[in-house]
């Protein structure tokens, strides 16, 4: 039997990881390492394991992951701009939210935007993320108008934004068929949009999270339609609240069935749970936020699921922190999301990160597992690898300690 609560558990060859399991999980991991797809049954299995199943699971999904994108470890240079806290939607899981006469209630105008983007470009972004509240009063063609105006000073910078709640809501406003709006965001200068509002598609779930949030079935209508009119996305669940394992399973094999169809999914960002700041929590009906043994399962599940499908598992570091992310992109993620520059809505949720962290700063955090860092574009395209670090590649003194190679997440640190 291994003991790897005194090994740090990347030390451990998966092959050996997979005999020490339980013939039920060792039996879909080898399914999984021979590329056929895991049904529902498999997957329930796997994201309930403990001890040298859950080894197991992490060592083969970091596994897949080396035989499908290899050791680099991505990030792309961009910046967050939440453009207004008011919403009117009251989603329990939200801290971000505030009312139209909140003391700190807020809407960036338009040339604060662009004014932004333009900052942003100059310290090296290719890309925007633009999301934000619901405000009752808003102009459903006000997305289109802020896409213009960036696109207009920069028309090469990537622009990543709206989630489906978004898109569903100016199609609300304008009465404009779903498909139209699309392409008028589209043509305006849209170039992917972030699958974000999934939180867990499950209409029972959803309504104890968010009863006036889109409905799966229009989650999926935005997404699908999308895809068809050439617009990518991202894809996205929350985890670490009110649902069970069982919806873990059943969103990402939903979200494979829809890239088997369309392949315009670019990753799967599982989002963690920050419960602090919210009424959910407050209120008593959600557990406080996910652990790093779900962290790791969830990570390496997804890999796992998505395996042929998905390439590309990224970590949220606004929502895991440092260190629970690296053991994530050691548990079959490859890539580490954005440097961000701001964000808003973690932070306002009561989560500890949020704010600006150089590329050299993420280029040294993935050298500490021993990964090669590289930048990408919003695409995926490799824009630099970096094989060797340049003299001014190092952490701030603060980030030091938790990042000292003896110091990395053993499993011995998740209860193994
Ligand atoms: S999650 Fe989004 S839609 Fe829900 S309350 Fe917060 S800002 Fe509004």
């Amino acid at each position: 039997m291994l003991k790897a609560a005194s090994l740090k558990w990347r030390e451990i060859p998966w092959e050996r990881a997979l005999q020490a399991a339980s013939f039920r999980v060792a039996n879909p991991l080898q399914k999984a390492l021979a590329g056929e797809d895991l049904g529902l049954e498999e997957g329930l299995t796997l994201a309930t394991v403990e001890g040298d199943d859950l080894l197991a699971l992490v060592r083969v999904a970091d596994e897949i992951r080396r035989r499908v994108v290899g050791d680099r470890i991505t990030y792309v240079v961009n910046r967050n701009l939440n453009f207004t806290n008011i919403c009117i939607v009251g989603c329990a899981f939200c801290g971000f939210s505030r009312g139209p006469d909140s003391p700190d209630a807020y809407f960036h105008s338009l040339d604060t935007l662009v004014a932004k983007s333009i900052e942003a470009v100059e310290l090296g972004a290719t890309e925007v993320c633009i999301q934000g509240g619901l405000p009752k009063d808003l102009d459903g063609y006000y997305y289109a108008q802020l896409l213009r105006a960036i696109k207009k000073r920069l028309p090469d910078l990537h622009v990543h934004a709206y989630s489906p709640m978004e898109i569903i809501y100016g199609v609300e406003k304008t009465r404009l068929p779903l498909r139209e709006y699309l392409l008028m965001l589209k043509e305006a200068g849209l170039n992917s949009i972030p699958g974000t509002a999934a939180e867990i598609l499950d209409d029972q779930v959803r309504r104890s999270l968010s009863p006036n949030k889109l409905k799966v079935r229009q989650w999926i209508e935005v997404i699908r339609t999308a895809h068809s009119l050439g617009i990518p996305s991202t894809s996205t669940m929350m985890y670490g609240h009110t649902e069970l394992p069982e919806h873990w399973v059943r969103h990402l094999l939903l979200l494979r069935d829809i890239q088997k169809d369309t392949g315009g999914f670019t990753e799967f960002v599982p989002l963690g749970f920050i419960h602090s700041n919210t009424r959910l929590f407050q209120s008593g009906r959600a557990r406080s936020g996910r652990s790093v043994h779900e962290d790791l399962i969830v990570h390496a599940l997804s890999r796992v699921l998505l395996n042929g499908y998905i390439p590309n598992i990224q970590v949220s570091w606004v929502k895991l922190g440092f260190e629970e992310s690296l053991a994530c992109l050691e548990a079959g993620a490859n890539d580490f999301g954005g440097t961000l520059m701001e964000e808003s809505i973690s932070k306002a949720a009561g989560a500890n990160f949020g704010e600006y962290v150089s590329p050299r700063e993420f280029r040294a955090m993935i050298r500490t597992i021993g990964r090669i860092p590289a930048e990408r574009a919003t695409s995926y395209e490799i824009r630099e690898v970096f094989e060797h670090p340049d003299a001014e590649e190092r952490l701030p003194p603060e980030r030091l300690p938790i990042f000292a190679a003896t110091n990395h997440t053993t499993m011995h640190a998740t209860g193994y």
